[in-house]
């Protein structure tokens, strides 16, 4: 007997809140100026019949949910970083380099 299976792979992805912290929930989106950015924690797969397989990425980003912006960042330290950088967007103060 012969039997066709056919093989289903690609990439997929899992995005999941980075948190519930209500201070993330509005950043700034520096390519549609909107503040709906938000971190998020993302893993990438290939995957064959939807079982991921080899990780392709595997890290935190902030992701923009209305034009798809994204930009990676390493740690909570870097996210703080990000933050008082947008307050200074949004407050119209010049930004410190110290
Ligand atoms: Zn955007």
């Amino acid at each position: 007997m012969f039997f066709l299976i056919p093989f289903v792979c690609g990439i997929n992805h899992y995005d999941k809140e980075y948190d519930n912290n209500p201070n993330h929930k509005s950043i700034y989106c520096p390519n549609c100026h909107n503040f709906s950015v938000r971190p998020i924690k993302r893993r990438e797969f290939v995957s064959l019949w939807w079982v991921p397989i080899v990780p392709l990425y595997w890290g935190k980003q902030l992701h923009c949910p209305i034009c798809n912006w994204r930009q990676d960042f390493k740690n909570d330290e870097q996210l703080q970083k990000i933050l008082v950088e947008q307050n200074n967007i949004k407050t119209g103060a010049p930004p410190k380099y110290s």
